[in-house]
């Protein structure tokens, strides 16, 4: 679909970085520079790891080169192994799945809770099985997942529990900092998230063998006294990341403000459209707001999502349909339903046809929410067939 003249001139993107004080990030680039020390446990990732321990209320915390290789290094430091049952949810970003998937392990799809979007644990008990040797629950879009259910399932059949935090950095679930929960949590500082270190990631956890393995595992196995001790790989974070990372978690409170505040204006504009609903937050808990997420319900708005998210590209809206296709949807999975879908995801494939992202984050002014809330409005009143008053 194209329009005569956008509505913006430049295009509007989900994830735009957020950059926070560039002369700080550079002054401390120099200083690895200066120190000649630029990877394996430098300044920089030490004091970074120290901070986000210290904000998630955890006893240790692994940084990564990025969150998808965190979950395989948690996955086999949980003792997970090649030809291993994992329980996941279809709806989450794939790197969750073909982290999995890339180190033998299969997962086995499960269907989602509505409120949170997370895994639905009545679903993953039943998915439960003689190969199953894990459970990893995923925060989407920052909603914690339903924590305690799925301790209790992993508790009742001895699993382990983790979960990608990959969006829920800063986040709480019963006033609790998310990370403390499961065995370990990973969070991504992917240069897409509100919180980010170019490319990187962090395991944390409260237990201290786990994160030995850990540590030692992202390290080629070698742990502190340089002995090759396990399998592992090389995953480290290196000093530029860290400085990135660091420069983010100074402002990370201006960047939740600006999220916050665009979040609010994005509720207030499109409360009034019909079939148009904003994705919340759970009351009473932190939020990094870092994705606006609405759910277009075309029976009610008369517009499907897609026609939506044509009209927001045809203005450079740059909306994203996240997270459209589900894993189970998508290859490699997709061809092999009978082993990692054994059971329809009615509520996951709904959803999946009915969510769409909205720009945010410190790049995204209010001026500019209004704009894309009247884009939006407009499109409802025109499938619906109003005059405009
Ligand atoms: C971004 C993301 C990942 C992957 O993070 P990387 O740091 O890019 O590897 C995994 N899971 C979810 C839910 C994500 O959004």
């Amino acid at each position: 679909m194209t329009v005569d003249r956008p509505k913006f001139s430049e295009p509007l993107h989900v994830g735009r970085p957020n950059i926070g004080d560039r002369a700080r990030l550079a002054d401390r680039i120099n200083g690895a520079l200066d120190r000649l020390w630029l990877s394996n446990d430098g300044v920089l990732v030490r004091e970074f790891e120290e901070r986000v321990a210290a904000l998630t209320g955890t006893r240790h915390c692994v940084t990564t080169c990025n969150a998808t290789t965190g979950l395989q290094i948690a996955a086999q430091a949980a003792g997970i192994k090649a030809g291993d049952e994992v329980i996941v949810p279809s709806f989450t970003c794939v790197a969750t799945a073909q982290a999995l998937a890339w180190i033998g392990v299969v997962p086995v799809f499960c269907d989602l809770e509505e409120k949170s979007a997370g895994a639905d644990p009545a679903h993953v008990e039943q998915l439960i099985g003689p190969r199953t040797r894990g459970i990893v629950g995923v925060h989407v879009f920052g909603s914690p997942c339903p924590i305690d259910p799925l301790t209790d399932v992993a508790a009742r059949h001895g699993l382990p529990l983790l979960f990608d935090a990959a969006h829920a950095f800063g986040n709480t679930y019963l006033r609790d900092p998310i990370g403390g929960f499961g065995l370990a949590e990973v969070f991504s500082f992917h240069a897409t998230k509100f919180v980010n270190s170019f490319e990187g990631g962090a395991i944390v956890t409260n237990d201290d063998e786990f994160a030995e393995r850990a540590r030692t595992m992202r390290n080629m196995g070698s742990n502190g006294d340089r002995e090759v001790v396990s399998t592992g790989t090389v995953a480290r974070m290196h000093e530029i990341s860290a400085a990135m990372g660091l420069t983010s978690l100074d402002a990370m409170d201006e960047f939740i403000e600006v999220n916050e505040r665009n979040h609010a204006c994005y509720l207030e504009n499109l409360a009034a459209v019909p079939g148009v609903q904003l994705r919340s937050q759970p009351a009473g808990e932190r939020a990094n707001h870092q994705y606006v997420v609405v759910e277009v319900d075309e029976r009610v708005s008369g517009v499907h999502r897609d026609q939506l998210h044509a009209v927001l590209h045809a203005n450079n809206v740059l909306a994203r349909r996240y997270f459209h296709p589900a894993c189970h949807q998508v290859e490699p999975f997709r061809s092999r339903a009978e082993l990692h879908a054994p059971l329809p995801l009615p509520r996951t494939e709904a959803l999946v046809d009915r969510v769409l992202a909205l720009p945010t984050g410190t790049s995204v002014g209010v001026e500019q929410v209004r704009g894309i809330c009247e884009l939006i409005a407009d499109a409802v009143r025109d499938a619906l067939g109003d005059v405009a008053p």
